[in-house]
């Protein structure tokens, strides 16, 4: 598939940063022809995804690298959130929605990014870090109004 755009980003470690990312996705996704909801759930998922790096990854240690990568390819907007921290030892369960290994959270994180984007990718070795690709494409909802009538 042919690149047409991409994006990369590497920033620091530190909770601030979720939203500057968050942020930074949503303008880049914006030349694919999403809608507002769209744009939205991207944001989530951006942010769920951060965070985990961040949280988990790197067990809040700020010193760390976060990086993501955004292609988009001719109609798709993937997204790649990586970490060089703990990683995860059992990627299945880690999927499943309410499970964590923090007591104190939801467990959440994982099944929002599947539902807010079309396809979620986890892979992770122990101790040498973790990577979740995203893809979403636009839907082009006036498209298929037209196609009705
Ligand atoms: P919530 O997202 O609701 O605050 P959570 O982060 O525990 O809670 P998920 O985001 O679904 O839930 O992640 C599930 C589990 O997967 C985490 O508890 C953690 O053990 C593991 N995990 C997720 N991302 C990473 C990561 N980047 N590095 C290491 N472990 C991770
Ligand atoms: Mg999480």
């Amino acid at each position: 598939m042919k690149i047409k755009n991409q994006l990369k980003l590497s920033f620091m470690s530190i909770a601030e940063n979720v939203a500057l990312a968050r942020v930074a996705v949503a303008a880049f996704a914006a030349q694919l022809d999403f809608t507002l909801e769209d744009i939205e759930e991207i944001k989530v998922a951006v942010s769920e995804a951060v965070s985990n790096c961040i949280i988990h990854g790197y067990e809040n240690d700020p010193n760390r690298t976060v990086n993501i990568i955004c292609t988009i390819y001719d109609d798709v907007l993937e997204i790649l959130v990586e970490d060089e921290g703990k990683g995860i030892a059992d990627i299945s369960k880690a999927l499943q929605p309410a499970f964590s290994t923090d007591p104190e959270r939801m467990g959440l994180g994982f099944t929002f990014m599947q539902s807010f984007m079309d396809k979620v990718d986890v892979k992770s070795a122990l101790n040498k870090g973790t990577t979740v690709t995203m893809l979403k494409r636009p839907q082009n909802a006036a498209a298929a109004v037209c196609e009705e009538n």
